[in-house]
């Protein structure tokens, strides 16, 4: 359908977020306690788990179609393309009600008290403005919603709380520890954001695998079936459909809603007191540089001039062995020990800061005999059946997750020619590994190879940095208490536009060594907590 002239004016609400994933969820919820009027605007659907690949027998070749962790490939009308051609590690998210973690494996780490303190610990990058302690009780409140499972006692963390028991070891788990007992290095029972008990109405893990593609079973802690169920009892509302152009401003530089386009591809401009942005590490950035106008021509909120750079993946290595001992192939959750024995900086070490492990579990018959196809290791003729009999369910292994330092020059910008489906610019990555984390990648595969081999691997494999791994987008928009050099305030407020708040991964100073949901959505909490005890002077 064409798009009408008309702009649709909807009724003005208190508070409109924008996106309703990890973080959006977050602070939806929060907020929900004002009775304010809140809206949140997402570009997807709500999911129907009943659909979800790990209910059919060709649950593998949908996770590299409609269920594609690449918006690329996966290419529903819901998403808009990256150009993601200059970066060698591509991106990864889902755009639907839940966002990324509808696909997230769940990995829940928290980043360690030093992470917040990298400037004064080891002269790199910057400390953040706030610290563990302050973000501490966030942690708690977001672990109670989500349900964390996971062992208490880690040396390698001050004292947690967890919900639940850990995930079952399996095969797998027990022969990569085995390893690592072997080394004398730490290791420890991941926390995951999946429920090894019923938990808040959702049903425990019954180690189907494939929650890469969306967890039917309901064990997985994506936020359409925790946060938003909450927030939504609470009077929020959730509007599909609704992709977000721009962020406008009225006559006093402050924000006064946003223009989205809706599935008939109908112009509405929705009114708000307060806008909340939580689009994630690309769609924050890309969204804030197509909101030009006279008062902002380089961008909403970018005097700065920082919004869309200090684009921070993590560059991931993977490292897997070959046994000649079945494990568990693809059945259980991904990971379910992890170590730190090398996060924190080490001056024998030519990197600064460091890299956590995280045990894979195995992989699907269809992955195996693609896999082993591509390297050589399966032949065509007489051979295939014994070589695909020699790789099925005998490989596991780990990935190492590794701090990236924020750069200037790896950015966002709006791409000049690609555009989504209504027609707003798709973002552009340029992106390049830096010589840290090219020495921290040699380094962990060199040790995980190590690691594997004490557990008996009798071949190992490696790929780093991970081409497909750009799932965790942090550093776009920073938080700080200098103008100058951020985006937002400590409290994740904008410092051009008062009424502009930030709450995904784009408000990140620095990376951490570990998946970083956990402290996007504690810190969602964190700014929605000091909207509510500042509501009176929001706007000073
Ligand atoms: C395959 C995969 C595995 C992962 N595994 C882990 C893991 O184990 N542990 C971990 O911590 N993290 C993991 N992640 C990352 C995790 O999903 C993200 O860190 C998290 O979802 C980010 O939260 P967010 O709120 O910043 O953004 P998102 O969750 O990405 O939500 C952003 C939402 O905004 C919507 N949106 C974007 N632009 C617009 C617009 N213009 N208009 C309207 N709506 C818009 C999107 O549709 C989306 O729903 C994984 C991600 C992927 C893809
Ligand atoms: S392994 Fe557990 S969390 Fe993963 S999809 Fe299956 S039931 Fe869900």
């Amino acid at each position: 359908m064409a798009r009408a002239d008309i702009i649709m004016a909807e009724q003005p609400v208190d508070v409109l977020i924008v996106g309703a994933g990890a973080s959006g969820a977050a602070a939806a919820w929060s907020l929900a306690e004002t009775r304010m009027r809140i809206v949140c605007l997402e570009q997807g659907d709500w999911l129907n788990p009943a659909e979800y690949p790990s209910t059919g027998r060709d649950f593998e070749e949908r996770a590299f179609g409609e269920f594609s962790i690449s918006p690329n490939r996966r290419a529903r009308v819901t998403d808009y393309p990256v150009n993601d051609d200059a970066s060698p590690i591509k991106i990864a998210n889902f755009n639907g009600v839940g966002g990324g973690t509808i696909l997230y494996a769940g990995h829940y780490p928290r980043f360690h008290p030093s992470d917040f303190r990298v400037r004064t610990l080891d002269g790199v990058a910057d400390d953040w403005p706030i610290d563990y302690a302050t973000l501490a009780p966030y942690y708690d409140e977001n672990d109670r919603v989500m349900g964390v499972s996971g062992l208490a006692g880690d040396p390698a963390y001050p004292p947690k709380p967890v919900q639940m028991p850990p995930l079952p070891l399996g095969k797998a788990g027990t022969t990569v520890a085995s390893g690592f007992n072997a080394k004398g290095w730490h290791w420890w029972p991941s926390d995951s954001a999946i429920a090894t008990e019923p938990y808040d109405g959702r049903d425990r893990c019954i180690n189907l695998g494939a929650c890469l593609s969306g967890c039917a079973q309901g064990a997985k802690a994506s936020t359409d079936i925790t946060y938003l169920p909450h927030a939504m009892r609470a009077g929020v509302e959730v509007r599909t459909r609704c992709r977000v152009r721009e962020v406008t401003v009225n006559d006093q530089g402050m924000a006064s809603g946003v223009i989205y386009l809706d599935a008939a591809g109908r112009e509405h401009h929705q009114p708000a007191e307060v806008v909340i942005l939580a689009m994630n590490g690309v769609g924050t950035p890309r969204i804030l540089l197509n909101s030009r106008s006279s008062a902002f021509p380089d961008g909403l909120a970018n005097s700065s001039g920082l919004v869309g750079r200090n684009l921070m993946f993590h560059p991931y290595a993977s490292i897997s062995g070959i046994f000649a001992e079945p494990q568990d192939g693809y059945r259980g959750p991904v990971d379910c020990i992890w170590s730190q024995e090398f996060y924190e900086t080490n001056s024998a070490h030519n990197f600064l800061r460091g890299y956590t492990f995280e045990m894979t579990r195995g992989r699907g018959a269809v992955a195996t005999a693609l896999g082993g196809m591509n390297s050589g290791r399966i032949p065509w003729g007489s051979e295939h059946h014994s070589a695909y009999r020699e790789l099925h369910n005998r490989i596991t292994g780990m990935v190492a997750i590794c701090e990236d330092l924020p750069e200037l020059h790896n950015t966002v910008t709006l791409d000049p020619t690609l555009k989504d489906p209504d027609g707003i610019p798709a973002p552009k990555i340029d992106y390049t590994l830096s010589e840290n984390s090219t020495n921290m990648l040699a380094h962990a595969v060199a040790r995980a190879g190590e690691v594997l081999q004490a557990a008996g691997a009798l071949e190992i494999m490696s790929e780093a940095p991970l081409a497909v791994g750009g799932w965790h987008l942090m550093g776009t928009a920073r938080m700080g208490t200098d103008p100058a050099t951020s985006v937002v305030n400590e409290w994740g407020r904008s410092h051009d536009v008062k009424n502009l708040f930030i709450v995904d991964g784009s408000i990140f100073v620095t990376s951490a060594g570990v998946n970083p949901t956990r402290t996007i959505q504690a810190l969602a909490l964190y700014v929605a907590d000091a909207m509510k005890q500042r509501l009176a002077n929001l706007f000073d």
